[in-house]
């Protein structure tokens, strides 16, 4: 006789970049395996792909492919998913640090690591504010989008992102590239790339800049030291940073 089935919810999230809503189910205990396995890896690569594997399980509405997705969606994502499989609320050790000295540098106020509680609903999803659309001379302009997180994990393999990387990156967000008379949308990897070459510093500016406001999830967090008594307040950015 086959054991019954236990049914289990579905909640409705959005997809930062697209503003898609989408379904998701909890992780259970097959995913939470998959998580846990990756913990105890080294390789922090091992850990992401992960996090998409148990993604795609879990995002029950059809035809999302995980890997598509930008970066900043999948931690987002993977923040609500774990909300509603583990519990809302992630434990967080803060230790109490200061701006506020006249002189302006960074340091401990005072030796005390204060345990905060962050309520994940409180998480905003991360805004894009970037524009897509760059004019570059009068008549030729560029479209870039996000890179997608397959590209990320193919590009970050090195803990320092170096030239040739960024340059990899960039060649790979060219959706298309406009004049007046022509939209241009078919092109081999090795096109952009000599493309991009003829830029003058300006315009390689305008697009590097795409990618320095491209979103990300953070949040801001404001709690009491349990030492002094002081307020404090720090900015948490990037999924890791929420776990540690
Ligand atoms: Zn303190």
């Amino acid at each position: 006789m086959s054991l019954p089935s236990i049914v289990t919810p579905e909640y409705r999230t959005i997809i930062p970049s697209t503003k898609q809503e989408i379904t998701y189910r909890p992780f259970l205990v097959k995913q939470e395996r998959v998580l846990l396995t990756a913990q105890e890896s080294d390789d922090p690569k091992d850990q992401i792909l992960a996090v998409a594997k148990v993604l795609s399980e879990c995002i029950t509405t059809d035809d999302i492919v995980v890997g598509d997705l930008t970066s900043f969606d999948i931690e987002y994502l993977f923040l609500k998913l774990r909300a509603k499989s583990v519990g809302e609320n992630i434990t967080v050790k803060l230790g109490h640090q200061s701006t506020t000295e006249a002189s302006g540098t960074l340091e401990n106020k005072c030796d005390y690591s204060t345990e905060v509680s962050i309520n994940i609903d409180d998480i905003k999803p991360p805004e894009v504010t970037v524009d897509k659309k760059i004019q570059l001379t009068d008549d030729i302009g560029v479209v870039l989008k996000f890179p997608t997180f397959h590209e990320m994990v193919n590009t970050e393999q090195e803990d320092d992102a170096s030239v040739a990387q960024i340059f990899d990156m960039l060649t790979k967000c060219v959706d298309y590239v406009y004049d007046k008379e022509n939209v241009y949308n078919e092109f081999t990897e090795d096109e952009v790339k000599a493309w991009i070459d003829t830029l003058n510093q300006s315009q390689f500016e305008k697009i590097s800049a795409f990618f320095t406001g491209m979103p990300s999830l953070k949040h801001t967090v404001t709690w009491k030291c349990g030492g002094c008594g002081e307020e404090d307040s720090i900015e948490i950015e990037g999924l890791n940073n929420f776990f540690t």
